[in-house]
């Protein structure tokens, strides 16, 4: 299954403060998040380097969990990173990475080393995210291979620069538990195939997606999103999202473009 060692990481920010005194019996008895623990501060006009050294945060580590999948050895050995630097718990996250929660600012360099990753995020902006859910191999209702799916996907887009953040839901039946239709590019499964749509977004702003086309295999999924990445890489304004740009493009221009 997936490697968790890509480059695809993140840093992000708590405040240390808030981390100190917090156990895991604090965050079992569900006091973490009253206590503010997962809240992040912002750090304008800092490189990425400057926010590591700062000496008044402290830091969350996010592997590259690949659509939330985690070798049992990988586990172990965040396991014994985290045991080594008093880290007092993992948080996953919505997108189905982890975060590796309350270690001192110093020490984020080595445990990055320590989990043979480089430090900071790599790609350009891009896709930023692939969520599958168990689809077909793992759930009763699944009807498409999602985790397959999402793998092929990244694959395909990975590194490709887009205009902005590009958020991916794949879902292996119409039930949807990975929320394709607010994400830039959701697809969940039928009987019959893959159904595209595209330009959904899931934040302050929410918008239910376009579908696009129905009853796609694997393959005229994957070439029917390069084409929709492909006109809105060419079209959209800069850091213009997917729902944003397609509330100003009709969807009949864009399905005479991608579907000829
Ligand atoms: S979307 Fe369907 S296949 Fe995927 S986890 Fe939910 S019920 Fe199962």
């Amino acid at each position: 299954m997936a490697d968790n060692f890509n480059e695809n990481n993140y840093i992000n920010e708590t405040p240390r403060s808030k981390l100190r005194g917090i156990s895991t019996k604090d965050i079992s008895n569900n006091n973490a998040a009253s206590s503010g623990v997962f809240t992040q501060r912002e750090n304008k006009g800092k490189t990425m380097s400057e926010k590591n050294m700062s000496k008044t945060k402290t830091f969350n580590v996010l592997p590259g969990t690949k659509m939330g999948i985690l070798s049992t050895e990988y586990l172990e050995k965040l396991t014994g990173i985290a045991k080594k630097h008093g880290i007092p718990f993992f948080k996953i996250t919505s997108a189905q990475r982890l975060s590796i929660v309350g270690h001192e600012p110093e020490t984020a360099e080595q445990i990055w080393q320590e989990l043979g990753q480089k430090t900071g995020p790599k790609k350009p902006v891009g896709i930023h995210y692939i969520q599958a859910c168990p689809g077909i191999k793992w759930c009763k209702y699944g009807r498409q291979d999602s985790l397959a799916m999402g793998e092929k996907l990244e694959k395909a887009f990975g590194d490709l620069p887009l205009p902005a953040k590009t958020k991916v839901g794949i879902s292996g039946c119409p039930l949807n538990c990975c929320e394709s239709y607010v994400r830039d590019i959701g697809l969940f499964g039928k009987k019959k195939g893959w159904t595209l749509v595209f330009g959904g977004n899931g934040g302050g702003c929410p918008r239910i997606g376009d579908i696009i086309a129905e009853n796609l295999s694997d393959d005229e999924a994957i070439e029917l999103i390069g084409k929709c990445l492909g006109f809105y890489g060419k079209n959209a304004r800069r850091l213009e999202r997917t729902a944003r740009f397609m509330t100003r493009t009709k969807i009949e221009k864009l399905q005479k473009v991608v579907l000829g």
